[in-house]
This record gives C-alpha cells, structure tokens and sequence, in this order.
C-alpha cells in the first residue's frame, strides 16, 4: 500500500498520516520524490483497506501495490534511487566500480592492489575478511586485522572500502571498519542477518544467490528496507546452470529485469560471475553496456599467489584497460562515472 500526498502538501500532513498510520500497528516509511512525498506502508498482514487514509488532509491518492515487494518497488518510488558509499554515488546517472583482491591477504598486498585500482580510476577498494569458502581447510580470511588493513589502506589511498559479512558477529566488525557491508550470495536468503543490517545506517551490497530468481533477489532487499535502511545496492554475480565454461551463468537480462522493477541501483560481478581471468573484462563491457550502475572486479598484482579465487583476478593493467574503455559505453544508457561527491581528508 502506497499513500500518495498531494503536491502541496505539509509536513504536517505528512506527520499527520504517518501517526494515523502507526496508531493502526503499521509502519510507515516516508519516501519523498523530485514533486511530492509518498508513504508506504509494511507490516500489515493481508490487505489494508484504502478508505482508512483516502480522506485524510493531504492525501492525493492511496495505491495498493501488486508485487510482493513494496519498499523497493518501483510502483512505491518510480525515480532511481542513488546510494551514497563513502562520498561515491551509485545509481542515477552514476556508475561506480568497485575493485580489490578477493581476499585480504597482507598489508602489503592490498595497499599494492589499492594504488594500482586507484590509479586505473576504480572509486571503491574491495577486500574480504571473513571468506565463504566451499572448503573448510580453505584460507577463510584474517578476520578483524583483515579489516584494520582494509580500513587503513582505504584511508591512505582515499578510497571507502567494502568488505563481506558472514554472519551477525563479523557484521559488528564490518561495520566498524568499512563503509558498505557486503552480503554475499549465499547469505542472500540470512533473514536474521539481512533484518540485522536493516537496522543499520550503513550501504548494504546485496548479492544475489546463485540459484535465486530476481523476485527472490528483491524480497530479500526488501527485509533490509523494511527495517528502515533504504541504502541497498544490488549485484548480479551469476547464477548455477548446467554451463561448464564458465563458473556461472551471468544474467545479464536479472539487470533489466530489476531496473523495471525496482528503483535500487545493481551492479555486476563479472569475476565470481565467469570464474575466468580472460573472460572477466568482456563481460565487465557487457554489463556497461547493457545498463548496470556499476562493477565490481577482482584483482591481484600476483594472481598465481592470490589465497582465494585467483584464477578471476584480472591484472592492474587489465583493469586500466577496461576503466579507459568504459567512458565510450556509458553514454549509451545515459550514464558517467562516479565522481566522489566530496574529497575526503
Ligand atoms: C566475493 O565477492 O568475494 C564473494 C564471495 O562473492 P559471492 O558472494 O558472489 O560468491
Ligand atoms: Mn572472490
């Protein structure tokens, strides 16, 4: 259910509606747009009879909303909507790439990885802490000092940082050291840990399970909504097919598909999404091309050493390349790269 509020409207009114809302045991989440303020509303449990809020002052009209998903719904907000990581915008018209190492293995290496992702031009570091590793006896990440470097070494290449929590335990951390919280596709579906981040004000990277369809992928942004954090970027990083040569299928149509749906910006991972160093770059232009709000890309110096993942970690100058060849794609949908908003110290 939507309540849309006439042009005019105060913000009385408004205040007026939300406790009209709230003395009914529901939640309402303003929502303001470039003309006028919508409300939505969660928390009921079957429909909400739209008579309760039609005739109060203000009130231009109440729309009941078809899908399952509401806060991130395009019905409940047709502009798109921009998420802000450490002073880099994503979504609008701003396309933003984020790049790393898998994992966080030392100071050293990230900070060599970090110059060199800056100097190609990325906006955002990337680095795992806490890993999902298939195996057990894999590397699972430093843990906290994983992040202290990560942290220390965005600070000193002027870069916010983003980094994977696995459960509500490292999420503590990872809020304390990064700028984004990372939600990888297999915690796609942790509804405890999905309400536990909506509860914070902190950007949440949500990425989609492997085996999830896109209305899964939006039901899932919609428990960090509906706990009142609206800073949600997606990512589509491919999903299991019988394909073998690639280590995913990359969905480029999930990008189309959720942009008609939903105002939140996604991005695409091209290196979980192929599992391939040489197929990482070409598929990274077809998710510019076809419209995403960003890319977020691994990279090593040493891939052969790299702890996690390093047969996807393209090289520096693989993604210097790619970041001189975005700028002639980006128009095509209307987009430019993200440039931070303030500079930080
Ligand atoms: C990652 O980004 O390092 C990661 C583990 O990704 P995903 O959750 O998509 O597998
Ligand atoms: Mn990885």
């Amino acid at each position: 259910m939507l309540i849309v509020m006439t042009v005019g409207a105060t913000p009385r009114q408004v205040e007026g509606v939300m406790e009209h809302v709230k003395a009914l045991g529901l939640k309402p989440h303003p929502i303001p747009g470039a003309q006028r303020v919508a409300i939505g509303i969660t928390g009921n449990q079957g429909a909400v009879e739209p008579a309760l809020f039609e005739n109060l002052p203000g009130v231009l009209e109440v729309i009941p909303v078809s899908h399952p998903y509401k806060l991130v719904s395009r019905e409940v907000k047709p502009e798109n909507s921009v998420v802000v990581v450490g002073g880099v915008p994503i979504g609008g018209d701003n396309f933003a790439v984020i790049a790393g190492p898998c994992s966080v293995e030392t100071a050293e290496q990230t900070l060599t990885i970090a110059r060199a992702v800056r100097s190609a031009g990325a906006q955002i570091l990337r680095g795992g802490a806490f890993k999902p590793r298939t195996s057990p006896y894999a590397f699972q990440g430093l843990g906290e000092p994983g992040l202290a470097i990560l942290r220390d070494v965005g600070l000193e290449v002027r870069m916010p940082v983003v980094s994977e929590a696995l459960d509500e335990r490292s999420l503590d951390l990872v809020i304390e050291y990064c700028d984004m919280i990372q939600i990888g596709a297999r915690n796609m579906q942790n509804y405890s840990l999905l309400r536990t981040a909506g509860r914070l004000q902190k950007p949440v990277l949500l990425k989609r399970g492997m085996a999830a369809t896109v209305e899964e992928l939006l039901m899932a942004a919609e428990y960090v909504l509906a706990e009142g954090n609206y800073q949600v970027v997606l990512c589509e990083r491919g999903i299991r097919t019988f394909a073998d040569h690639t280590r995913n299928t990359l969905d480029l149509a999930a990008v189309v598909a959720v942009q008609r749906l939903s105002h939140l910006p996604i991005i695409v991972d091209p290196s979980h999404a192929t599992g391939k160093r040489h197929k990482v770059v070409p598929l990274a232009r077809a998710g510019a091309a076809v419209g995403a709000d960003g890319l977020m890309v691994e990279v090593h110096h040493e891939p052969a050493q790299a702890l996690s993942d390093a047969s996807q970690a393209i090289l520096p100058s693989e993604l210097a390349q790619l970041m001189q060849q975005l700028p002639a794609l980006l128009p095509l949908t209307g987009r430019h790269m993200a440039q931070p908003l303030r500079l930080s110290a």
